[in-house]
């Protein structure tokens, strides 16, 4: 068993801890002793961290809703329809209409570029995030 020094990405906190890498699986977590921000601890969700990287669950493509049933789609038709559908809301109802919530699995530029694309872009203030909630 390999331990791969990481960050858990559930939070701003950054915990530091260690993925127990099996055959090119993750098969579980443990923290970094020596890490600055947590010091030998995570909380429970960084010691569950690893369960949605593997899942069976995850989405691994797009999907799109057609004839009420989602059906797998390639990114650009996906992105052109997200792009179609928000310059229509904000055409009809004006940008307000339009909220964007970001996540802390994102890093902070990728957080940065979110909160410029609905001030910047959409033209609203409704940008929030998920550690808030
Ligand atoms: S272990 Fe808990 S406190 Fe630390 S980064 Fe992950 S979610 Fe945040």
């Amino acid at each position: 068993m390999e331990k791969v020094s990481t960050i858990c990405p559930y939070c701003g906190c950054g915990c530091g801890l260690y993925l127990h890498v099996e055959n090119g699986l993750i098969t579980g977590v443990s923290p970094s002793a020596h890490h600055p921000v947590n010091h030998g601890s995570l909380c429970v969700k960084g010691w569950n961290c690893h369960e949605f990287v593997q899942h069976p669950d995850r989405l691994k493509y797009p999907l799109v809703r057609k004839d009420g049933i989602l059906q797998k789609s390639s990114w650009e038709d996906a992105l052109d329809l997200i792009a179609s559908r928000l310059s229509g809301t904000k055409e009809k109802y004006g940008p307000d209409a339009i909220g964007i919530l970001s996540s802390a699995k994102c890093t902070n530029e990728e957080n940065f570029v979110m909160m410029k694309f609905a001030r910047a872009v959409i033209g609203t203030n409704n940008i929030d995030h998920c550690a808030r909630l």
